[in-house]
């Protein structure tokens, strides 16, 4: 039970008395859990005393109707606005308790709540779903208003939906579905107060997209915009799940092999470059090609070209698996050798100790990489270094911010998904400068235990996160709370790439 006078602590609405046990049942005596009735007129009244009472942030918690036919009773809908038509509340959070309920093993979505003033049946579902509603409720939409500005969540657990509707046989099931999704949806509201309070954001600069990623993105555009979909794709143009859903559904087709290409078909090659072999079978196949490549990593390619043709060992540092290592390695595969690690380095046997050159790959950690270059000149004094650095300048420039705000953060959190080299390296230099630090997709995979009695977030993202997901991130985090954004800028850049002729205005 909130303790009477606590104007911090949560308060539950939960419109009937068996929804309200449901959720005390879950949430033991961490919050205040009110029946607050039936209906519209009641929610109505009980949100007007509301506006009297203290209380540091608000929870409403009940069963509904679902609108769609992609619902079954028992699903969990968390509220992303809760509206009467007349009031429209935005619960910020809805991302997070997400989340939080999935990984809990719960089937949770997010979406529009709409308060009706009568139950829903038949065509009057389709007809607020076209509204973009997921869930209709008789309560939500004034208990929610009473939030007046502190976090606000809705979490409504559907007990009916178009297939199962009330009054037909399974309705009572679909009832208690509902009331078990709901206790065990409870603890997430718990887990909510115990991360709530006022926090600061401190955002690395640079973050989000490099030229690089910005001109292979362009580049998938313009042939799309220029043949029309599909529009094939070999590999992932860019390391990040939002980029490739938001380009498939403009008609890309990523494929991981040339064989998935048909024949005749356009294909690009992604960001991370391609080998020499690749190249040669998209030739053979009579297939047209527009190179996405990063210049950057071109760079490199051409220095493997080059060390090799001079009859060197190169020596590549990089990490086994990634797409722009085999590309690198695919240049000269019999004078080149992957080193991970420093002990690697030992295991080198080049036919000339003095013909040793050594590259690498463009979105290393730059103080890991330093550690096995200075191994290799050790070993190998005269081993030869790339002419200028091949860890590129947005993979530099970011790892020094996420340094900088890592400093006076008690977390970082870097947008980023989990295949992207140059997001998991920023994840482990903010380790490396003292604060945990959690690699995100996007908010619902923040969980709440990391922000409790964290005052202050640094917050990044690597170069092929969209700028976009930070401004999601921080919408988030200001369903806990107010949230102060400040940056922590170390430089600029202004940093473009042409384009392919291919896709070259003329
Ligand atoms: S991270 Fe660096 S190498 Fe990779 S695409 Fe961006 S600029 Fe190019």
């Amino acid at each position: 039970m909130r303790p009477s006078g606590d104007n911090t602590g949560l308060l539950v609405c939960s419109p009937l008395r068996l929804e309200a046990r449901a959720v005390r049942r879950g949430i033991g005596g961490a919050a205040e859990v009110r029946a607050t009735g039936y209906g519209q007129s009641r929610s109505g009244r009980q949100a007007a005393a509301l506006r009297g009472e203290s209380f540091g942030m608000l929870a409403v918690a009940g069963t509904g109707g679902g609108l769609t036919d992609d619902l079954t009773p028992g699903d969990l809908v968390v509220g992303t606005e809760v509206s009467d038509g007349s009031t429209t509340t935005r619960c910020p959070v809805a991302p997070l308790l997400a989340g939080e309920l999935r990984r809990a093993g719960l089937p949770a979505r997010t979406g529009r709540v709409v308060t009706v003033d009568r139950l829903v049946h038949g065509s009057e579902r389709g007809r607020l779903a076209a509204g973009g509603a997921l869930v209709a409720d008789l309560e939500s939409a004034p208990l929610a208003a009473a939030a007046a500005g502190r976090p606000v969540a809705v979490i409504r657990a559907v007990s009916d939906t178009p297939r199962r509707p009330l009054l037909r046989p399974g309705a009572l099931a679909g009832g208690l579905a509902a009331l078990r999704s709901l206790r065990a949806a409870a603890p997430a509201l718990e887990n909510w107060s115990a991360a709530a309070g006022p926090r600061r954001v401190l955002l690395a600069g640079p973050r989000s997209f490099c030229a690089g990623v910005e001109r292979a993105i362009e580049i998938v555009e313009k042939v799309l915009e220029r043949q029309g979909p599909p529009v094939y794709v070999r590999k992932q143009i860019v390391h990040n799940t939002h980029v490739v859903a938001d380009l498939e559904r403009r008609g890309a087709v990523f494929v991981d092999e040339l064989s998935e290409v048909p024949d005749g078909a356009c294909v690009v090659f992604s960001a991370h470059g391609v080998s020499p072999s690749v190249r040669a079978e998209t030739d053979r196949r009579g297939l047209r090609s527009v190179d996405a490549t990063c210049p950057l990593v071109s760079k490199v390619h051409a220095e493997a070209r080059r060390f090799a043709a001079d009859g060197y060992l190169v020596a590549l540092i990089g990490h086994a698996g990634h797409e722009e290592v085999e590309g690198t390695l695919g240049e000269a595969p019999e004078s080149m050798a992957l080193v991970e690690t420093a002990e690697d380095v030992a295991r080198l046997r080049p036919a000339d100790p003095v013909k040793v050159a050594y590259l690498m790959q463009t979105t290393l950690a730059v103080d890991e990489a330093a550690d096995i270059s200075d191994a290799l000149r050790e070993r190998f004094p005269a081993a030869r270094a790339p002419g200028s650095d091949d860890i590129c300048y947005a993979t530099t420039n970011r790892q020094q911010a996420v340094r900088a705000v890592a400093a006076e953060s008690g977390l970082v959190l870097v947008a980023g998904s989990a295949n992207s080299s140059n997001s998991v390296r920023l994840v482990e230099t903010a380790h490396r400068a003292g604060a945990p630090a959690y690699l995100i997709d996007g908010p619902s995979d923040i969980q709440l235990s990391w922000l409790r009695g964290v005052p202050t977030i640094g917050l990044t993202a690597g170069a092929s996160a969209p700028p976009a997901v930070v401004e999601d991130i921080i919408a988030a985090l200001s369903g806990l709370g107010p949230v102060e954004v400040s940056e922590r800028v170390i430089t600029t850049e202004n940093i473009r790439f042409s384009l392919p002729k291919e896709v070259r205005s003329s």
